[in-house]
């Protein structure tokens, strides 16, 4: 079909959808890789979101941990709008300052050395991977596999896929690319069998988020790492989702006692806008100018946008309010446990938390929040994961609770009634 003719086609079928059926259109349009919850933002507020029929929530998904400050934070719209009229993107042909200040400012305030900047999480590990296979190859005789853990997650990349040690997200894609051993976290035996001469490094998340917001022993990372330094192996750590105050420090990291030798982030990083990067101690920073490389990465726009919320972060003491809310969060979640039997676990640390059912209710309880006006996320079928911003209140918390109270109420008296029960 001619172009103005499909153009005419797709006009006529969106004249025939009910007035701002979003939701209808999509389904037409998209390849079908999420199944969306029904509600169709288009505002955002600290902790609030307002959706097209002008419906408030207070949201505990924050763009998938992302939204750091919240949705719209007056720093971020700030450095927007100045950067916006100034310069927006340069290639990395040339120097631009934003990249330089976030860089300055991420550098001395990690143990890391060097930083390269890119646009997503899958983005930052592939750099990390290609990093540990420069070290393997010109100090490690070539090695260049890498070991990863059953139930992480590190990209939607086919590499990253091979590495995010999960068969659901592997299967569809078998052959997957090579290089990649996946074995069980929070067993550091796991790792040494198997390891062999052809292994540069390891990657682990602190917490592992997607997973299941799993939460190692206190000395896991510790045992990991000292290991690897016996070995001359580098150790990795993907803090993606935990890093940048989620868990009640910058990074996950310094509540473990280690330091990595390469760490990567993105989430929280941009606290909404789309960032990522790679940092590295300097005897790890093989990379040779033109062997890596990103037409955004270290963009202006999102470089100024995360350093302004970097900076604020960091200046207001941002993870010690991640650290107090988030206790009193996980304290009145105790509660919730004890007043409802089919609650089985709880677990997380800082804002990064999850609660798990003995049954697979996670979509009904997000849509039941959804209809008292709670964002959540379902983690695994039978569990929830709350990652709200960092800023958040303890009287949101409150209301988080309240609405939570009222969907478990709801769940346990509609057990063993019929469908008609209201
Ligand atoms: C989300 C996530 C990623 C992938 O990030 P994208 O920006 O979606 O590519 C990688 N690692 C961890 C730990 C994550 O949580």
């Amino acid at each position: 079909m001619r172009l103005p003719d499909r153009l005419g086609k797709l006009n006529q079928e969106v004249q025939q959808l009910s007035q701002n059926d979003w939701q209808e259109l999509e389904q037409k349009l998209f390849l079908r890789t999420v199944n969306r919850v029904p509600v169709t933002l288009v505002r955002g507020q600290g902790a609030w979101a307002w959706d097209d029929q002008g419906r408030e929530y207070l949201d505990f998904v924050g763009g998938w941990a992302v939204n750091s400050l919240g949705h719209c934070p007056p720093v971020v719209v700030e450095a927007l709008e100045k950067q916006a009229k100034t310069l927006i993107q340069a290639s990395n042909q040339f120097y631009t300052i934003p990249q330089i200040e976030l860089a300055q400012l991420l550098i001395g305030h990690s143990c890391l050395d060097r930083v390269f900047f890119c646009n997503s999480g899958a983005e930052a590990n592939e750099g990390a991977t290609k990093l540990a296979r420069r070290y393997g190859k010109l100090r490690l005789n070539g090695a260049y596999e890498v070991i990863t853990t059953h139930s992480s997650f590190h990209g939607r990349t086919l590499a990253m896929t091979a590495a995010t040690g999960q068969g659901k997200f592997q299967e569809p894609y078998i052959p997957l690319p090579d290089g990649f051993v996946n074995v069980e976290y929070n067993n550091v035996e796991a790792i040494k069998r198997a390891a062999s001469e052809q292994t540069c490094a390891v990657i682990l998340e602190p917490i592992q988020g997607e997973g299941g917001v799993n939460v190692p022993d206190d000395d896991y990372l510790k045992k990991v790492q000292s290991w690897c330094r016996g070995k001359g192996i580098l150790f990795i750590l993907d803090e993606v989702q935990t890093g940048i105050g989620r868990t009640g420090t910058l990074f996950a990291y310094e509540q473990y006692g280690v330091e990595p030798d390469i760490m990567t982030l993105a989430k929280g990083l941009g606290s909404g806008v789309p960032i990522g990067a790679l940092l590295a101690r300097e005897n790890v920073s093989l990379f040779s100018p033109g062997e890596h490389g990103s037409t955004f990465g270290g963009n202006p726009l999102v470089c100024a946008a995360a350093h302004a919320a970097l900076k604020y972060i960091i200046d207001n003491d941002i993870p010690g309010n991640v650290k107090r809310v988030g206790n009193y969060f996980m304290t009145r979640l105790e509660n919730l446990k004890q007043q409802f039997d089919f609650i089985t676990e709880l677990r997380g640390r800082g804002l990064l938390i999850a609660l798990e059912f003995n049954k697979e209710i996670a979509e009904k309880m997000v849509l039941a929040c959804l209809d008292r006006g709670l964002l959540v996320n379902t983690v695994k079928p039978n569990a929830l994961r709350f990652m709200p911003p960092l800023i958040i209140t303890e009287k949101e918390v409150d209301k988080a609770i309240g609405i939570l109270v009222d969907t478990l109420e709801e769940i346990r008296n509609a057990k063993g009634k019929s469908k008609n029960a209201k």
